[in-house]
Formats: C-alpha cells, structure tokens, sequence
C-alpha cells in the first residue's frame, strides 16, 4: 500500500490568500496521521474529498496557535459528526489542559474518547507496524520534531515455497515480517520463507518548527523525504535567529547531511508570494528539493522487490 502526504497547510504564523497555516496528513492503510492542525485545516480537508478516518492520530509539534487553533473547531465538528471512534492526541502537556479548559468553556462535550499522550524529547513510540521518534526542537517553548518509520521486512516472501508447503495464506504476513507462526503441532518458520537482503521501511521525517541542529540532522539519517520549514531565505537570516526558525539553504544543507531521498520546503512567512529563491538557494545545495502548496499530494509507492 502506498503512503500518500497531503500537505493542507504551507503557510506559518498566519493564512494568505494561496497558503493555510499548517497541518500535514500521512495517510496509511487507511490511518490518517496528522502533524498540526492550525485553523482552516478542516476545510482543507474536504477540500481533498478526504473524510475522517476512524483510525486517526494527531501529532502537534508545539503551542504556537498557528500549529493548534484547528483542533478545538474539529472536536466541535466531530460531535456533530456524532464520532464513535477514539481520537488520539499527542503533543507537549500543556496541551492537554488548553483542550480541557476550552472545552468545557464552549461546552463542547465530545461524543468520542479523546486519548491524549503527552511527547517528551527522545521518545519512540511504538505502533505495531511503524514507529514515531520524538525529538525537542530549537523554537520557542516545548517544540518537537518527527520521524515516522515503518519497520522493515527481513526479505521479499517466497511465496512460491509457501504454496508448496501449503501454509495457510492467513499466515503469510506475519511469516514476512519475520515472525515464526504455529499452526495445530507445526512450527513455519519466518527464514525459511523470506529471501534476504531486509527491505527498510519508508521513513518521513517532519521538522515542526525550529532552528537548524544537530540532531535534526541524525533524526533524518537516511530519510525516503524531509518536510522541513523554510520560514524564511538567507536575505533574512537576521530575522529567522531572532523568531528561531530556518532559512532554506539551512534546510538544505540539513538534507545533504542527513542524506535524505527529497526534501519538501514548508511554513513559509506570509510575506512571500513568491517562493522561486527559497528553491534555488536550496537547491544549490540539495538537487532535490521542492516546495509544498497546499493541496498537493506526494506518494511513496509501497515497492515489493
Ligand atoms: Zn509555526
Ligand atoms: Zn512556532
């Protein structure tokens, strides 16, 4: 299955005409992942013809209201919407009280479970068949950045052997993500049925807000595409130390270090309308860069060798 990046929002601190404030959603096997949800982010979404899943998690990188003013509209919605299914949250602990305390004040009683996780600096967590790393940011207050990775597969299955052995075909994922399996009396065993060399998982790594640093670069080793920000170009260098935030040649060169597939240029400062010198100091740099509109699309193919 294919791993599609919608980019709903590509603006930062506030909208324009052409770019909302920011959100991403990482769609996965029907999963909706969102990193952000400023405000707007909700229309964005139908924009794309894309419901809410029932399996939907959000990652907020941190408490700026461009990365936040979308969520408490979309509890008010989902309501509406009557949601059965829970919402997970995750996001620096404030988080959680702004959402409480705003709540009540608007007297928004949800109809689903919010499961909120605080994140903390160097954490992974795990979801079965992907991980998310957790990284604290250069940027005002707690911030964060992310790697969400799938787990690798030891090999391409051999499924030819698998018919020939007759095992039942229920049990030929788990064989090829390296898992023994027993069916009745008789053990299968994962590396009897899976041809090396290991396949990676894909791997997206998201910047949130911040200034470059060091382990930005080692949280996007090796990356399949970085989505960073680009608040600003090098003629405003000045300005992205004083607001803590990045010029695109410093993203750039974050993506060269790191050795990353793509590198996707975001959360630009509303003053630009124009992003071409955001693209070519980038791209004198690192080849393969691109810039994000909103509402563009970007797939990573689910490749069987
Ligand atoms: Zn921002
Ligand atoms: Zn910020």
């Amino acid at each position: 299955m294919d791993i599609d990046i919608f980019f709903l929002g590509t603006s930062s601190g506030v909208p324009t005409v052409e770019r909302n404030v920011p959100s991403i959603l990482i769609r996965r096997k029907g999963e909706h992942i969102y990193f952000d949800f400023g405000e707007g982010t909700q229309r964005q979404i139908f924009r794309l013809g894309l419901g809410f899943s029932k399996k939907m998690k959000i990652f907020i990188s941190h408490l700026h209201g461009d990365h936040i003013f979308g969520l408490l509209p979309l509890m008010q919605t989902l309501t509406l919407f009557k949601r059965r299914y829970p919402l997970e949250i995750y996001g620096p602990v404030k988080l959680e009280s702004f959402l409480k305390y705003n709540m009540e004040l608007l007297d928004i009683e949800p109809t689903f479970e919010i499961v909120f996780k605080p994140i903390y600096h160097n954490t992974i967590l795990d979801f079965g068949e992907y991980y998310i790393k957790v990284i604290r940011n250069l940027h005002g207050g707690l911030s964060y950045s992310f790697r969400i990775e799938e787990k690798g597969r030891p090999g391409r299955f051999n499924a030819d052997k698998a018919t020939k052995d007759g095992v039942p075909k229920e049990y030929w994922s788990i064989l090829a993500r390296g898992e023994d399996v027993k069916v009745g009396d008789k053990i299968y065993c994962s590396k009897d049925y899976v041809i090396p060399p290991p396949i990676r998982g894909r791997s997206i790594v998201y910047s949130g807000d911040t200034m470059a640093f060091d382990g930005l670069i080692e949280l996007a080793r090796d990356a399949d595409v970085l989505i960073s920000e680009a608040t600003f170009t090098s003629e405003l260098k000045d300005r992205s130390i004083e607001t803590m935030h990045m010029t695109a040649l410093e993203a750039a060169k974050i993506a060269r270090e790191a050795g990353v597939k793509i590198l996707v240029l975001t959360h630009f400062s509303a003053r630009y309308n124009d992003l071409t010198n955001h693209l070519i100091e980038a791209r004198k740099i690192f080849p393969a860069t691109f810039i994000a509109k909103d509402l563009d699309v970007l797939t990573i193919p689910y490749v069987t060798p």
